[in-house]
């Protein structure tokens, strides 16, 4: 077990191994420096932010404001939403569209995007960037920026932002904490995932100590829906398929259509199609807005999605990873079977 070495404001020392062995010490102080001599400080999150990207972000853009820097965050979606699943999350107020976005910021911090790609519309603006942060922990994650904060042992991009926050002197806060938390939680599957080791708990009581509501928290995040997802969902189970060890099933722009939900709302079903007990790997293929196929892919433990994802263009971890398919169902699933064979 990894102990639990504070210092003596009580804050996780230096010295702790809690998340951070894979971020050498050289990388954070750069990293302090840079955020010190900065005025304006521009972040970004991959593309349809989860709990993990969006909460980060928000998270390190509050201990920004609060040392005196301008703010700016935002991420590169065509349609540029906040999920409602992360409506409740405090700061939004730091976000702004892409194209409000800096064309060549001096100092950039990315949360949560394994590749450039998922930075989406933000990618120029990325390119054109004197320096770039790239906070995540995502073990595919090569680092294109020109310092990485990469920790392919954290079980979440928070609890990367979390150190930075301690490192920058700023205070936890409820509203950071917030944040933080819904990184965590949202991570972890709320604590089931292999990746709930002693230093998420440890992180937890911290952000909890804050006093913030994780009943409601939990409500935002998992459970609430408008009627129309009822519906969707059931076509979604009605359609699955189960075979040799795989379960799989797709919604469609119609199936949404006819209940006016937006893609967004589609994030949980992949959570009830995986726990399947004949199979060992769950996919979902969620048709977006554009036409194309966003496939989310579960594992219990023997096969690497994350292989397969990646193999096919997208990314991910072990267990939970994705890809975008331009191609039909069929062929799509066609495509997944024959690399899925291959791990
Ligand atoms: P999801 O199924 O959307 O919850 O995604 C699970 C994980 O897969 C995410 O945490 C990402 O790390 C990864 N992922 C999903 N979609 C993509 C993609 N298009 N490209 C790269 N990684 C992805
Ligand atoms: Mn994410
Ligand atoms: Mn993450």
């Amino acid at each position: 077990m990894t102990p639990d070495v504070r210092d003596r404001a009580g804050r996780p020392s230096r010295a702790n191994s809690l998340t951070g062995t894979a971020v050498p010490e050289a990388a954070w102080d750069r990293a302090v420096r840079l955020i010190g001599q900065a005025e304006e400080i521009a972040l970004a999150c991959h593309v349809t932010p989860d709990g993990d990207a969006l909460g980060s972000m928000l998270a390190v853009g509050f201990a920004l404001r609060s040392m005196g820097k301008r703010v700016v965050a935002s991420f590169g979606d065509h349609h540029f939403v906040v999920p409602r699943l992360l409506r409740f999350l405090p700061g939004q107020e730091m976000l702004v569209p892409p194209e409000d976005y800096p064309a060549a910021p001096s100092l950039m911090i990315t949360f949560d995007a394994s590749t450039f790609e998922r930075l989406g519309l933000l990618r120029d603006n990325t390119a054109r960037a004197r320096e770039v942060i790239v906070m995540d922990h995502h073990p595919s994650n090569e680092g294109f920026g020109t310092l990485s904060l990469i920790d392919s042992t954290a079980a979440a991009t928070a609890m990367l932002a979390e150190q930075l926050i301690y490192r920058l002197r700023g205070r936890l806060d409820r509203d950071i904490a917030t944040c933080l938390y819904a990184g965590l939680v949202t991570d972890t599957g709320s604590f089931r995932h292999s990746s709930t080791t002693p230093a998420v708990h440890q992180m937890a009581a911290r952000l909890v100590a804050t006093g913030l509501r994780t009943d409601e928290i939990a409500r935002e995040l998992w459970d609430r829906s408008p009627f129309g997802y009822l519906k969707v969902l059931a076509a979604a189970l009605d359609r699955a398929v189960l075979e040799d060890g795989l379960v799989w099933t797709y919604v469609t722009r119609v199936d949404r259509a006819a209940q006016g939900l937006p893609y967004a709302e589609l994030e949980g079903i992949i959570d009830i199609v995986r726990r399947t007990d004949e199979a060992e790997v769950a996919v979902v293929l969620k048709e977006d807005d554009h036409g194309h196929w966003q496939v989310s892919t579960r594992s219990k433990g023997r096969a690497d999605v994350g292989a397969v994802c990646a193999a096919l263009g997208g990314g991910g971890h072990h267990n939970a990873a994705g890809y975008t398919s331009y191609d039909s169902v069929e062929k799509t699933m066609a495509a997944f079977r024959r690399e899925l064979g291959k791990v």
